[in-house]
């Protein structure tokens, strides 16, 4: 036998099995994003490197580590990371936000080189919310009230718990920099070489180092909180304001500051304790500069992304109620001289007036048995069965699989007789 390939590492495919899980998630993601009004786009999966440089920044672990760069003749691409950058360049280039509002999702696959573990893939799936060009909090406060309903819809909403920061306007961040690199050279010996690094290039980076030592020792760090520029300081305490208002739990996180560059004021993540390390299912902010940044008309921006790999995970774990769509409701089995033909003509007018229904018809021959057998493995509610004697008679036997009954139908009741049973 010829050797077999393998997929890549950290790129999973999803089984037969495992499809009708994802196909509800993504269907309640669906839903509930268009109930809120907002409007599906969709963007190549590769761009030219520089937007993702010029968007997320150099310095960021994304772009300095995780992208899957290549180049073609002489343009460098690279495959999505994420979907802001690519969403903001579609909107420029094709005037979707100038002069005008916008809500905008999508949903898709999105690459980073990253050491593959539960939760943490190479090719995984994102959906993700992009709003333009309103700055005020109530669209942040939107938002959150948005993938708080999800949650619902997902049955994860025990599992999952709002933190929520301000990060203030650029100029906020450069003071509070200085305030936090003062204070981190004081306990210098312990960084680590890479947040060594990181205390030149991004040091708000470190404020979510893993080390424990170094952790306690950041409660004590300055507070971005209080280097908040007033305009972000009034925008925050609005947005919580209406949180409160509406019911919505959260805790104030000062150490959360997100990975990517664009960020400004209202930054969140939705995280889990149900997931070990992989714990945030999601995680979004404000970028009221990243528009003008690549050179649209200044626009601000907030929005989220969310892992759809974690939400599945999720469910699986926490969420014992789903019932799934069964793959088949009706199999068609039949057998002898002149049963194929009837057995097609009846499949595709059940078809035609049951389309709620999943028909699969038998195909691949063999007696009676074994099509019995392949009805209940497929999880068939009902068979219908054409023998040479019903494709004389213009019948079909009526199998109820559940309950072991049986009826002869004739055909033109056939219909009728499944439209009630179902
Ligand atoms: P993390 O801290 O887990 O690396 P991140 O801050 O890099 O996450 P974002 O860039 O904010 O993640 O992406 C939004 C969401 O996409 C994350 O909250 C997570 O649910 C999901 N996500 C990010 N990277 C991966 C990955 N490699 N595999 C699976 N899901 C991912
Ligand atoms: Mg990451």
């Amino acid at each position: 036998m010829a050797k077999t390939i393998q997929a890549i590492r950290g790129m999973n495919d999803c089984s037969p099995t495992e499809s009708p899980l994802w196909q509800w998630v993504e269907s309640k993601v669906r839903n509930v994003l268009q109930s809120y009004g907002y409007s599906e786009v969709r963007m190549p999966i590769v761009e030219s490197t520089p937007l993702f440089a010029r968007a997320i920044g150099e310095v960021t672990d994304v772009v300095s580590k995780e992208m899957y760069t290549f180049w073609d003749n002489d343009e460098q691409l690279t495959l999505r990371p994420e979907g802001t950058a690519g969403c903001v360049r579609a909107a420029i280039e094709h005037g979707w936000i100038y002069n005008n509002e916008q809500r905008l999702w999508y949903m898709g696959p999105m690459f980073r080189h990253e050491r593959p573990q539960k939760g943490r893939y190479r090719q995984f799936h994102q959906a993700g919310v992009e709003i333009f060009g309103i700055a005020n909090p109530e669209i942040d406060a939107e938002l959150i009230l948005l993938t708080a309903r999800l949650w619902k819809e997902l049955g994860i909403e025990q599992h999952v718990s709002l933190q929520l920061n301000s990060i203030g306007s650029l100029e906020a961040r450069k003071n509070y920099r200085s305030a936090l690199v003062e204070f981190l050279q004081q306990h210098i010996d312990l960084l680590s070489d890479e947040e060594k690094e990181r205390l030149e290039k991004n040091p708000l980076r470190i404020l979510d180092s893993k080390n424990q030592a170094l952790q306690d020792v950041l409660n004590g760090a300055p507070k971005l909180l209080d280097y908040l520029d007033e305009e972000s300081r009034v925008h925050f305490a609005q947005l919580c304001t209406l949180l409160d208002q509406m019911g919505i739990a959260y805790e104030v996180n000062p150490k959360l500051v997100r990975g990517l560059d664009y960020y400004n004021k209202t930054v969140f993540e939705w995280v889990t304790n149900a997931l070990g390390a992989q714990g945030t299912v999601c995680g979004g902010g404000r970028y009221d500069g990243l528009v003008e940044q690549l050179g649209g008309h200044a626009t601000t921006g907030v929005g989220f992304a969310m892992g759809l790999e974690r939400l599945v995970l999720l469910v699986q774990e926490v969420n014992h109620q789903i019932a799934l769509p069964r793959a088949v409701d009706i199999y068609m089995v039949y057998s002898g001289e002149g049963t194929t033909l009837p057995a097609f003509q009846l499949a595709e007018k059940l078809r035609e007036n049951l389309p709620h229904l999943r028909i699969m018809t038998h195909c691949s021959g063999g007696n009676f048995k074994k099509q019995f057998k392949r009805a209940d493995k497929v999880g068939a509610n009902f068979a219908l069965v054409i023998g040479e004697t019903e494709a004389a008679t213009q019948q079909v036997v009526v199998k109820d699989l559940l309950a072991g009954t049986q009826q002869v139908l004739s055909l033109d009741n056939v219909v009728d007789y499944l439209h009630k049973a179902f």
